[in-house]
Protein backbone atom coordinates (compact mmCIF):
# COMPACT_ATOMS: atom_id res chain seq x y z
CA UNK A 1 0.00 0.00 0.00
CA UNK A 2 1.35 3.38 -1.06
CA UNK A 3 2.16 5.56 1.76
CA UNK A 4 0.72 9.09 0.45
CA UNK A 5 1.91 10.81 3.78
CA UNK A 6 5.06 9.96 2.39
CA UNK A 7 5.02 10.40 -0.38
CA UNK A 8 3.93 14.30 0.08
CA UNK A 9 6.31 14.78 3.04
CA UNK A 10 3.86 15.59 5.35
CA UNK A 11 2.70 13.80 8.95
CA UNK A 12 -0.30 11.50 9.37
CA UNK A 13 -1.90 14.51 11.54
CA UNK A 14 -1.12 17.30 8.89
CA UNK A 15 -3.55 20.29 8.57
CA UNK A 16 -5.42 20.24 4.86
CA UNK A 17 -3.23 23.64 4.65
CA UNK A 18 -0.12 21.62 5.26
CA UNK A 19 -0.88 19.25 3.16
CA UNK A 20 -1.80 21.73 0.11
CA UNK A 21 1.60 23.88 0.67
CA UNK A 22 3.89 20.44 0.52
CA UNK A 23 1.76 19.27 -2.46
CA UNK A 24 2.41 22.84 -4.48
CA UNK A 25 6.29 22.41 -3.61
CA UNK A 26 6.32 19.28 -4.90
CA UNK A 27 4.20 19.80 -7.68
CA UNK A 28 6.27 22.56 -8.52
CA UNK A 29 9.37 20.71 -8.68
CA UNK A 30 8.36 17.82 -10.37
CA UNK A 31 6.03 19.29 -13.20
CA UNK A 32 7.14 17.84 -16.74
CA UNK A 33 7.43 21.43 -18.14
CA UNK A 34 10.17 21.92 -15.91
CA UNK A 35 11.28 18.35 -16.41
CA UNK A 36 11.15 17.89 -20.11
CA UNK A 37 11.75 13.91 -20.78
CA UNK A 38 13.00 12.80 -17.37
CA UNK A 39 10.86 9.69 -16.91
CA UNK A 40 11.50 9.33 -13.36
CA UNK A 41 9.58 13.02 -12.48
CA UNK A 42 7.01 12.33 -14.66
CA UNK A 43 5.94 9.61 -12.39
CA UNK A 44 6.74 10.98 -9.13
CA UNK A 45 4.61 13.95 -10.87
CA UNK A 46 1.95 11.21 -11.01
CA UNK A 47 2.29 9.51 -7.83
CA UNK A 48 1.87 13.31 -6.08
CA UNK A 49 -1.06 13.59 -7.91
CA UNK A 50 -2.84 10.74 -6.57
CA UNK A 51 -1.63 10.95 -2.63
CA UNK A 52 -2.86 14.83 -2.77
CA UNK A 53 -5.76 13.66 -4.43
CA UNK A 54 -6.57 11.52 -1.44
CA UNK A 55 -5.47 13.25 1.25
CA UNK A 56 -6.90 16.78 0.00
CA UNK A 57 -10.60 14.77 0.28
CA UNK A 58 -11.91 14.63 3.73
CA UNK A 59 -14.17 11.35 2.92
CA UNK A 60 -11.24 9.84 1.19
CA UNK A 61 -8.66 10.50 3.52
CA UNK A 62 -10.56 9.32 6.02
CA UNK A 63 -11.12 5.87 4.45
CA UNK A 64 -7.50 6.03 3.16
CA UNK A 65 -6.88 6.30 7.03
CA UNK A 66 -8.73 3.57 8.54
CA UNK A 67 -7.86 1.05 5.25
CA UNK A 68 -3.54 1.94 6.94
CA UNK A 69 -4.68 0.98 10.19
CA UNK A 70 -6.27 -1.99 9.14
CA UNK A 71 -3.57 -3.02 6.20
CA UNK A 72 -0.90 -2.83 10.00
CA UNK A 73 -3.08 -5.25 11.46
CA UNK A 74 -3.72 -7.69 8.51
CA UNK A 75 0.02 -7.51 7.75
CA UNK A 76 1.15 -7.92 11.41
CA UNK A 77 -1.14 -10.40 12.59
CA UNK A 78 -3.02 -11.93 9.78
CA UNK A 79 -5.55 -15.03 10.02
CA UNK A 80 -4.22 -17.64 12.42
CA UNK A 81 -5.58 -21.49 11.48
CA UNK A 82 -6.96 -20.97 8.07
CA UNK A 83 -9.65 -18.91 6.69
CA UNK A 84 -12.87 -18.80 9.14
CA UNK A 85 -15.28 -16.51 7.76
CA UNK A 86 -16.97 -14.87 11.12
CA UNK A 87 -13.53 -14.57 11.96
CA UNK A 88 -12.54 -12.43 8.90
CA UNK A 89 -15.90 -10.49 9.50
CA UNK A 90 -15.49 -9.45 12.83
CA UNK A 91 -11.76 -8.77 11.65
CA UNK A 92 -12.88 -6.75 8.82
CA UNK A 93 -15.56 -4.80 11.51
CA UNK A 94 -12.62 -4.14 14.27
CA UNK A 95 -10.03 -3.03 11.10
CA UNK A 96 -12.59 -0.69 9.44
CA UNK A 97 -13.87 0.73 13.10
CA UNK A 98 -17.96 1.12 13.47
CA UNK A 99 -19.85 3.07 11.26
CA UNK A 100 -17.11 2.71 8.33
CA UNK A 101 -18.98 2.01 4.83
CA UNK A 102 -17.43 0.99 1.21
CA UNK A 103 -19.53 2.08 -1.75
CA UNK A 104 -19.84 -0.57 -4.00
CA UNK A 105 -17.65 -0.23 -7.22
CA UNK A 106 -15.61 2.64 -5.53
CA UNK A 107 -12.80 2.30 -7.26
CA UNK A 108 -10.25 4.54 -5.37
CA UNK A 109 -11.06 1.85 -2.62
CA UNK A 110 -10.79 -1.38 -4.62
CA UNK A 111 -6.77 -0.68 -5.98
CA UNK A 112 -6.24 0.52 -2.19
CA UNK A 113 -7.70 -3.00 -1.79
CA UNK A 114 -5.61 -4.75 -4.08
CA UNK A 115 -2.24 -3.03 -3.08
CA UNK A 116 -3.04 -5.00 1.07
CA UNK A 117 -2.97 -8.48 -0.72
CA UNK A 118 -3.71 -9.81 -3.79
CA UNK A 119 -7.32 -10.84 -3.31
CA UNK A 120 -7.83 -13.28 -5.79
CA UNK A 121 -5.67 -15.00 -3.87
CA UNK A 122 -7.00 -14.63 -0.81
CA UNK A 123 -10.62 -15.18 -2.03
CA UNK A 124 -9.42 -18.51 -3.82
CA UNK A 125 -7.74 -19.33 -0.62
CA UNK A 126 -11.13 -19.19 1.92
CA UNK A 127 -12.92 -20.87 -0.84
CA UNK A 128 -11.95 -24.24 -1.88
CA UNK A 129 -8.05 -24.51 -0.70
CA UNK A 130 -7.09 -27.23 1.41
CA UNK A 131 -7.02 -26.18 4.83
CA UNK A 132 -5.54 -27.91 8.00
CA UNK A 133 -8.10 -29.16 10.69
CA UNK A 134 -7.74 -27.68 14.09
CA UNK A 135 -5.65 -28.75 16.72
CA UNK A 136 -7.09 -30.29 19.65
CA UNK A 137 -5.65 -29.47 23.49
CA UNK A 138 -6.47 -31.34 26.26
CA UNK A 139 -5.23 -31.84 29.88
CA UNK A 140 -4.37 -35.34 31.41
CA UNK A 141 -3.65 -36.36 35.10
CA UNK A 142 -1.10 -38.93 34.49
CA UNK A 143 -0.27 -40.99 37.98
CA UNK A 144 3.21 -40.10 39.45
CA UNK A 145 4.59 -43.51 38.77
CA UNK A 146 3.61 -43.17 34.94
CA UNK A 147 5.59 -39.99 34.79
CA UNK A 148 8.61 -40.93 36.40
CA UNK A 149 9.14 -44.05 34.91
CA UNK A 150 7.39 -43.58 31.67
CA UNK A 151 4.50 -45.83 30.43
CA UNK A 152 1.48 -45.71 27.81
CA UNK A 153 -1.74 -44.51 29.20
CA UNK A 154 -4.93 -43.74 27.13
CA UNK A 155 -7.42 -40.43 26.46
CA UNK A 156 -10.70 -39.87 25.33
CA UNK A 157 -10.60 -37.12 22.62
CA UNK A 158 -13.45 -35.73 21.25
CA UNK A 159 -12.95 -34.66 17.25
CA UNK A 160 -15.03 -35.06 14.53
CA UNK A 161 -14.99 -37.42 12.02
CA UNK A 162 -16.11 -38.20 8.42
CA UNK A 163 -19.47 -39.95 8.72
CA UNK A 164 -18.96 -43.31 7.60
CA UNK A 165 -22.61 -44.47 6.66
CA UNK A 166 -22.27 -41.96 4.05
CA UNK A 167 -18.96 -41.30 3.76
CA UNK A 168 -18.77 -37.21 4.08
CA UNK A 169 -21.40 -36.84 1.19
CA UNK A 170 -24.37 -36.28 4.26
CA UNK A 171 -26.73 -38.28 1.81
CA UNK A 172 -28.26 -41.16 2.96
CA UNK A 173 -26.82 -44.15 0.75
CA UNK A 174 -29.28 -44.14 -2.63
CA UNK A 175 -31.01 -40.94 -1.90
CA UNK A 176 -31.26 -38.04 -5.13
CA UNK A 177 -28.52 -35.52 -5.43
CA UNK A 178 -29.09 -32.22 -7.29
CA UNK A 179 -27.58 -29.04 -7.37
CA UNK A 180 -28.36 -26.41 -4.61
CA UNK A 181 -30.60 -23.64 -6.44
CA UNK A 182 -28.89 -21.15 -3.58
CA UNK A 183 -25.55 -20.86 -4.29
CA UNK A 184 -25.96 -22.97 -7.85
CA UNK A 185 -23.59 -25.28 -7.10
CA UNK A 186 -21.01 -23.82 -5.79
CA UNK A 187 -21.14 -24.36 -2.26
CA UNK A 188 -20.87 -20.36 -0.84
CA UNK A 189 -22.66 -18.02 -1.22
CA UNK A 190 -21.68 -13.79 -1.29
CA UNK A 191 -22.74 -11.40 1.33
CA UNK A 192 -22.25 -8.33 -0.08
CA UNK A 193 -21.13 -5.70 2.55
CA UNK A 194 -20.32 -2.63 0.49
CA UNK A 195 -17.67 -3.37 -2.05
CA UNK A 196 -16.52 -6.54 -0.14
CA UNK A 197 -18.66 -9.83 -1.49
CA UNK A 198 -17.57 -11.86 1.09
CA UNK A 199 -17.95 -15.80 0.72
CA UNK A 200 -19.08 -18.07 3.48
CA UNK A 201 -20.55 -21.76 3.04
CA UNK A 202 -24.21 -21.82 1.41
CA UNK A 203 -26.42 -22.59 4.68
CA UNK A 204 -28.64 -24.27 2.46
CA UNK A 205 -26.36 -27.28 1.52
CA UNK A 206 -24.29 -26.95 3.99
CA UNK A 207 -21.16 -25.90 1.92
CA UNK A 208 -21.98 -29.01 -0.67
CA UNK A 209 -23.23 -27.74 -3.44
CA UNK A 210 -25.75 -30.44 -3.83
CA UNK A 211 -29.60 -30.98 -2.04
CA UNK A 212 -30.10 -34.61 -1.20
CA UNK A 213 -33.94 -36.09 -1.08
CA UNK A 214 -32.73 -37.61 1.87
CA UNK A 215 -29.80 -36.52 4.07
CA UNK A 216 -27.82 -39.42 5.79
CA UNK A 217 -29.44 -40.43 9.43
CA UNK A 218 -25.90 -41.00 10.98
CA UNK A 219 -25.05 -37.47 10.78
CA UNK A 220 -27.78 -35.53 9.90
CA UNK A 221 -26.89 -34.45 6.76
CA UNK A 222 -23.70 -33.06 7.84
CA UNK A 223 -21.15 -35.33 6.42
CA UNK A 224 -19.61 -35.43 10.23
CA UNK A 225 -20.23 -37.44 13.39
CA UNK A 226 -18.40 -36.05 16.38
CA UNK A 227 -17.16 -39.03 18.18
CA UNK A 228 -14.81 -40.07 20.71
CA UNK A 229 -11.91 -41.65 19.89
CA UNK A 230 -9.16 -43.43 22.35
CA UNK A 231 -6.05 -42.45 21.66
CA UNK A 232 -2.83 -44.42 23.17
CA UNK A 233 0.05 -42.14 24.11
CA UNK A 234 3.20 -42.76 25.14
CA UNK A 235 4.53 -41.10 28.35
CA UNK A 236 8.32 -40.77 28.15
CA UNK A 237 9.97 -41.28 31.47
CA UNK A 238 10.38 -38.18 33.44
CA UNK A 239 7.37 -36.57 32.24
CA UNK A 240 6.39 -33.72 34.49
CA UNK A 241 3.33 -31.72 34.93
CA UNK A 242 3.59 -28.47 32.07
CA UNK A 243 5.27 -31.35 29.74
CA UNK A 244 3.27 -30.96 26.16
CA UNK A 245 3.14 -33.98 23.71
CA UNK A 246 2.28 -33.43 19.87
CA UNK A 247 0.55 -36.14 18.48
CA UNK A 248 0.60 -35.65 14.81
CA UNK A 249 -2.17 -35.96 12.61
CA UNK A 250 -4.91 -36.53 15.83
CA UNK A 251 -6.49 -33.22 15.73
CA UNK A 252 -9.62 -32.59 13.72
CA UNK A 253 -9.60 -33.54 10.27
CA UNK A 254 -8.51 -31.43 7.27
CA UNK A 255 -11.00 -29.89 5.36
CA UNK A 256 -11.01 -30.37 1.60
CA UNK A 257 -7.87 -32.48 1.42
CA UNK A 258 -6.40 -30.67 4.11
CA UNK A 259 -4.14 -32.33 6.49
CA UNK A 260 -5.87 -33.20 9.91
CA UNK A 261 -4.97 -31.09 13.22
CA UNK A 262 -2.82 -32.07 15.69
CA UNK A 263 -3.57 -33.74 18.87
CA UNK A 264 -1.51 -31.51 21.99
CA UNK A 265 -1.72 -33.33 25.25
CA UNK A 266 -0.49 -31.20 28.40
CA UNK A 267 0.13 -33.49 31.50
CA UNK A 268 -0.52 -32.63 34.91
CA UNK A 269 1.41 -35.13 37.31
CA UNK A 270 -0.65 -36.80 40.19
CA UNK A 271 1.23 -36.11 43.82
CA UNK A 272 2.29 -39.57 45.78
CA UNK A 273 1.92 -39.52 49.29
CA UNK A 274 5.29 -40.51 49.70
CA UNK A 275 7.37 -39.32 47.08
CA UNK A 276 7.62 -35.66 46.37
CA UNK A 277 9.30 -34.51 43.02
CA UNK A 278 11.43 -31.43 42.00
CA UNK A 279 12.72 -31.47 38.70
CA UNK A 280 14.74 -34.92 38.60
CA UNK A 281 15.52 -35.31 42.23
CA UNK A 282 13.08 -36.86 44.62
CA UNK A 283 12.60 -36.13 48.38
CA UNK A 284 11.08 -38.44 50.88
CA UNK A 285 10.99 -38.38 54.57
CA UNK A 286 11.04 -40.89 56.77
CA UNK A 287 10.57 -41.74 60.53
CA UNK A 288 13.35 -43.23 62.83
CA UNK A 289 13.41 -44.20 66.29
CA UNK A 290 15.93 -42.77 69.03
CA UNK A 291 17.26 -46.14 69.19
CA UNK A 292 18.29 -45.84 65.34
CA UNK A 293 19.03 -42.40 65.94
CA UNK A 294 21.52 -42.96 68.70
CA UNK A 295 23.22 -46.40 67.81
CA UNK A 296 22.41 -46.18 63.92
CA UNK A 297 21.15 -48.60 61.90
CA UNK A 298 20.43 -49.91 58.15
CA UNK A 299 17.30 -49.26 56.84
CA UNK A 300 15.46 -50.28 54.07
CA UNK A 301 13.95 -47.18 51.22
CA UNK A 302 11.29 -48.05 48.81
CA UNK A 303 12.98 -45.68 45.80
CA UNK A 304 10.22 -44.29 42.68
CA UNK A 305 11.95 -47.14 40.87
CA UNK A 306 9.97 -49.72 42.47
CA UNK A 307 13.28 -50.99 43.89
CA UNK A 308 13.94 -50.77 47.87
CA UNK A 309 17.69 -49.60 48.65
CA UNK A 310 19.38 -49.74 51.90
CA UNK A 311 20.53 -46.58 54.27
CA UNK A 312 23.14 -46.40 56.38
CA UNK A 313 21.73 -44.22 59.96
CA UNK A 314 25.29 -43.55 61.27
CA UNK A 315 25.24 -43.43 65.42
CA UNK A 316 23.97 -40.06 66.90
CA UNK A 317 21.90 -38.83 63.88
CA UNK A 318 19.98 -35.96 64.03
CA UNK A 319 16.87 -35.70 63.58
CA UNK A 320 16.16 -33.81 60.25
CA UNK A 321 19.44 -35.05 58.55
CA UNK A 322 19.02 -35.22 55.04
CA UNK A 323 20.92 -37.79 53.00
CA UNK A 324 21.54 -37.98 49.26
CA UNK A 325 21.23 -41.37 47.30
CA UNK A 326 22.83 -40.34 44.25
CA UNK A 327 21.15 -41.05 40.82
CA UNK A 328 18.34 -42.69 42.50
CA UNK A 329 16.06 -39.09 41.33
CA UNK A 330 13.84 -39.50 38.03
CA UNK A 331 16.12 -40.42 34.74
CA UNK A 332 14.62 -38.49 32.16
CA UNK A 333 16.24 -37.17 28.67
CA UNK A 334 17.48 -33.82 30.85
CA UNK A 335 19.89 -36.15 32.89
CA UNK A 336 19.62 -38.58 36.52
CA UNK A 337 18.22 -36.98 39.43
CA UNK A 338 19.01 -37.51 43.08
CA UNK A 339 17.54 -39.32 46.13
CA UNK A 340 17.12 -37.11 49.07
CA UNK A 341 15.57 -38.69 52.31
CA UNK A 342 15.10 -36.76 55.41
CA UNK A 343 15.06 -38.60 58.85
CA UNK A 344 12.35 -37.63 61.62
CA UNK A 345 13.62 -38.84 64.70
CA UNK A 346 10.47 -40.03 66.68
CA UNK A 347 10.18 -39.54 70.73
CA UNK A 348 7.75 -42.01 71.79
CA UNK A 349 5.04 -40.68 73.87
CA UNK A 350 4.20 -43.47 76.47
CA UNK A 351 6.90 -45.50 77.76
CA UNK A 352 6.71 -48.57 80.86
CA UNK A 353 8.04 -48.17 84.18
CA UNK A 354 11.20 -50.24 83.46
CA UNK A 355 11.64 -47.96 80.51
CA UNK A 356 11.17 -44.94 82.42
CA UNK A 357 14.09 -46.19 85.17
CA UNK A 358 16.71 -47.26 82.08
CA UNK A 359 15.83 -43.26 80.67
CA UNK A 360 16.12 -42.27 84.11
CA UNK A 361 20.15 -44.19 84.91
CA UNK A 362 20.78 -42.65 81.29
CA UNK A 363 20.01 -39.27 81.98
CA UNK A 364 22.68 -39.60 85.01
CA UNK A 365 25.39 -41.47 83.29
CA UNK A 366 25.43 -38.53 80.64
CA UNK A 367 24.90 -35.61 83.45
CA UNK A 368 21.30 -34.72 81.83
CA UNK A 369 19.62 -32.59 83.18
CA UNK A 370 15.54 -33.33 83.20
ZN1 LIG B 1 -23.52 -39.35 7.12
ZN1 LIG C 1 -25.96 -24.22 -1.65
Amino acid sequence: MKDYYKILGVSENATIDEIKQAYKKLAMKYHPDRNPGDKQAEEKFKEINEAYSVLSDPEKRKQYDQLRKFGAKFEGGGFPGGFNFEDIFSNFRTGFGEGFNFTVGDSFIEDLLNQFFDRGEFFRKGKRGAVKGDDINITVEIPFSTAVNGGEIYVDVPRKEVCSVCGGTGAKPGARVSTCPVCKGTGTISDVKGMFAFSRPCPNCYGRGKIISEICYSCGGTGQILTTRKIKIKIPAGADTGTTLRIKGEGEPGINGGANGDLYVHIKVQDDKFFKRKGNDIYVEIPINIAQAILGSKIRIRTIHGNKVELTIPPGTQNGTTFRLKGLGVRSNGGVGDMYVTVRVEIPEKINEKQRKLIEEFAKEGNLKY
